[in-house]
């Protein structure tokens, strides 16, 4: 499957992915989830790596 980094604009490939799955842009190491798949490329968007802030 194919993506761009939506921070740097990286180009990458990657294995089969799936929605909700995250990944690192190996070249600006933002932590990106699939928000979905067009025509086999991935549409990605950049999310906060910490996980802390649930409940409450
Ligand atoms: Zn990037």
């Amino acid at each position: 499957m194919q993506g761009v980094c939506p921070e740097c604009e990286f180009d990458f490939t990657t294995p089969e992915l799936e929605a909700g799955e995250t990944i690192v842009c190996r070249e600006c190491q933002l932590t990106l989830q699939v928000q979905g798949v067009e025509g086999g490329v991935l549409m990605l968007e950049p999310i906060e790596a910490s996980l802390s802030d649930w409940g409450e």
